[in-house]
């Protein structure tokens, strides 16, 4: 007789999508014919980049060829890739990153969910409330999370709160976690953090032996001049830190799925039975030798176009697309005088309701300004009375949503 992992059914994000299926099936047969403008997206809109196809193109011409022959690549990642990561992402940018401190991954949220496999289940787990979900979720799986309490809050997990009472900045703990999730800029929030403020949780954390998980995957978004694109810009975070990284959203690889986990040498966990310090980075390359293959060569090969001359360019044309249409929001948001935060650093504007209800914004986007936006609840117990927009959206249609905002506020 087989077990199952019970923790699995203690996992119910589905109820919101439903709320949110049912409601625009209503919509629907409200208004028949009519479609709302899905400001809902967590998927990016545009299609590859050109040099992204050029390069897939290739690298399949030359799998297909007859030598030298191109099977199973190293599981941490192919050179030519983690190369092109360390000369642009980090000595470009003044950091200390070596090539055996980068594993290259299939996408941030399969290695953000299985960075659990190399953490004892009795740790504390803080993450950051709003925050995407997989985070407190592969800690239920992992018997991390304790108890549902009121049908909220998970009893072994520490929520840093961020709404507007903190300027969406939340404080350091009061009760000390052994492990902290960060994700900044912020999904859903759109926040981010200033080197003064990033540093605050890099002292917390050496100081109080932390492990930061850090979620970096909007760092191309950041428009402001002093968030920093990396947490290790900030001194002593190789200590403590973990970083992830993905193309998802700055070169919409959302169907192609690659990114990078950042594991410096210094980084190091305590034995249970003997409290020796060992090495994460060695942990993890043990857990890949295990379980993972790294992605395929053609998606690598399409990462690495990324860091060319014209593929940088063409991210940047990706990127500044997005961005002006989150500025197109802000601007409808502004004639308004409702209040939100965000689509600064990060293609999302957060926005709260003048109800204190999530629900009722939702409803009113969508029955009065045929808008679709993301209840807040879908991302923590502080996401209530807030909802998401995403800029990840066609710019007309993003066009239409703005002028529909801003006659609507008046
Ligand atoms: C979209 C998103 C991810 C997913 O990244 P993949 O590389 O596509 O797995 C990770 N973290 C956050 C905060 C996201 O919003």
């Amino acid at each position: 007789m087989a077990l199952i992992n019970s923790q699995f059914l203690k996992v119910s994000q589905d109820a919101v999508a439903r709320e949110i299926e049912g409601r625009i099936k209503q919509f629907r047969f409200v208004n028949p014919g009519t479609e709302p403008i899905r400001l809902d997206s967590g998927d990016v809109a545009l299609p590859l980049l050109p040099s992204v196809v050029n390069a897939m193109q290739a690298s399949v011409s030359e799998l297909g060829g007859k030598s030298p022959f191109l099977g199973r690549g190293p599981e941490r990642g192919c050179s030519f890739l983690i190369e092109a990561i360390v000369k642009n992402d980090f000595k470009a940018r003044g950091v200390r990153i070596a090539e055996e401190e980068i594993f290259i991954n299939e996408g941030t949220k399969q290695d953000v969910a299985s960075i659990g496999d190399i953490l004892c289940r009795d740790n504390r787990i803080g993450v950051l409330d709003p925050i995407f979900q997989t985070y407190v979720e592969s800690n239920v799986v992992g018997y991390r999370a304790g108890i549902l309490e009121k049908g909220r809050h998970w009893s072994n997990i520490v929520y840093l709160t961020a709404t507007s009472d903190n300027n969406f900045i939340p404080s350091l703990p009061e009760e000390r976690p052994d492990v902290i999730f960060l994700s900044f800029p912020n999904d859903p929030t759109g926040i981010a953090l200033t080197t003064g403020q990033l540093k605050k949780w890099v002292d917390y954390a050496i100081e109080n032996k932390v492990l930061i998980l850090f979620d970096a995957t909007y760092e191309a978004f950041i428009t402001s001049d002093d968030v920093p694109r990396s947490i290790y810009e900030i001194k002593g975070a190789r200590k403590v830190a973990i970083e992830f990284h993905s193309f998802s959203k700055s070169a919409g690889f959302t169907g192609l799925h690659c990114g990078y986990t950042v594991i410096p040498r210094e980084v190091e966990g305590y034995s249970i039975y003997s409290g020796k310090e060992i090495f994460f980075n060695d942990l993890w390359q043990r857990r890949q030798a295990i379980k993972s293959n790294a992605p395929s060569y053609i998606i690598q090969r399409a990462a690495e176009a990324l860091y060319t001359e014209q593929g940088r360019r063409e991210v940047r044309q990706n990127v500044d697309y997005y961005m002006s249409n989150a500025s197109m929001l802000r601007a409808a948001l502004d004639r308004t005088g409702l209040r939100y935060c965000g689509g600064v650093d990060a293609p999302f504007i957060w926005m709260e309701s003048p109800w204190r209800s999530s629900w009722k914004l939702f409803e009113k986007l969508l029955g009065e300004c045929e808008i679709l936006s993301s209840p807040g609840e879908r991302f923590g117990p502080s996401g209530e009375g807030y909802v998401r927009l995403s800029a990840f959206a066609d710019q007309t249609q993003v066009m239409r949503a703005s002028t529909r905002i801003g006659d609507w506020g008046k």
